[in-house]
């Protein structure tokens, strides 16, 4: 089974996926873990445009590239990602677990300054390729917690803010609920709990998709 961990930035998401690929390994199954951006060439290229390290020859500094084109990349690093890591995973009948997926594209590319959003239909279209998981858990954590965690993180990139959480927050319910109303298979998990807690409620509802 393919199974998706989403969530805003200080959710939680990488390590419960860590958590989740652990104990499924103690049970006795084979796991892929990875995450998006990917760490394939596009990916790697995003997470530069991201952090503002891309160096053009011949231009000065890093230059931003639009909403659209970033919605872009993130769509093709996602076909990337699915053909390289997601379809060999679940050829050879492991679980494949993805830290974000398009879910997070759905919400993320349309909130770049919380102002003008990319078309939703048109990113949805973008994404029309990429393979449904079998099941998405959303972590949510309230913007306050999430605030906490990242500052314990001493990491600030471009949507680490309360006012950005907050948006992003609203914009993950709305997105959410729009794909669980197409009959998408999407479990919200209260990600305020204990770690170990988290885990466990993640791990009922992933034992609950296994095969036999
Ligand atoms: O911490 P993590 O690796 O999940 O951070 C990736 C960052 O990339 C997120 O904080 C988010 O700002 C950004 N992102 C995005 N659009 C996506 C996925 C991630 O803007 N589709
Ligand atoms: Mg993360």
């Amino acid at each position: 089974p393919f199974v998706v961990l989403e969530g805003l930035d200080g959710a939680g998401t990488t390590t419960q996926s860590a958590a989740l690929a652990a104990r499924l390994r103690a049970e006795g199954w084979e796991v892929s873990t990875s995450c998006e951006p990917s760490e394939g060439p596009i990916g790697t290229l995003i997470r530069q445009m991201l952090t503002g390290r891309v160096v053009v020859p011949g231009e000065d500094g890093a230059r931003p590239v639009g909403r659209e084109t970033l919605a872009l990349l993130f769509a093709a690093d996602r076909l990337d990602h699915i053909e390289a890591q997601i379809e060999p995973a679940l050829r050879a009948g492991k679980v494949a677990i993805s830290d974000r997926y398009y879910h997070s594209s759905l919400v993320y590319q349309g909130d770049i300054d919380g102002e003008e959003r990319v078309d939703y239909g048109w990113v949805r279209e973008l994404n029309s390729r990429a393979r449904v998981p079998d099941v998405t858990i959303f972590l949510e954590a309230p913007v306050e917690l999430c605030m906490s965690r990242l500052s314990g993180r001493g990491s600030r990139d471009l949507y680490e803010t309360r006012e950005k959480l907050a948006r992003l927050e609203r914009r993950y319910d709305e997105v959410l609920t729009m794909l669980s109303a197409e009959g998408q298979p999407i479990v919200r998990l209260d990600a305020g709990l204990e770690r170990e807690e988290i885990s466990e409620a993640i791990w009922t509802v992933v034992q609950s998709h296994l095969p036999g």
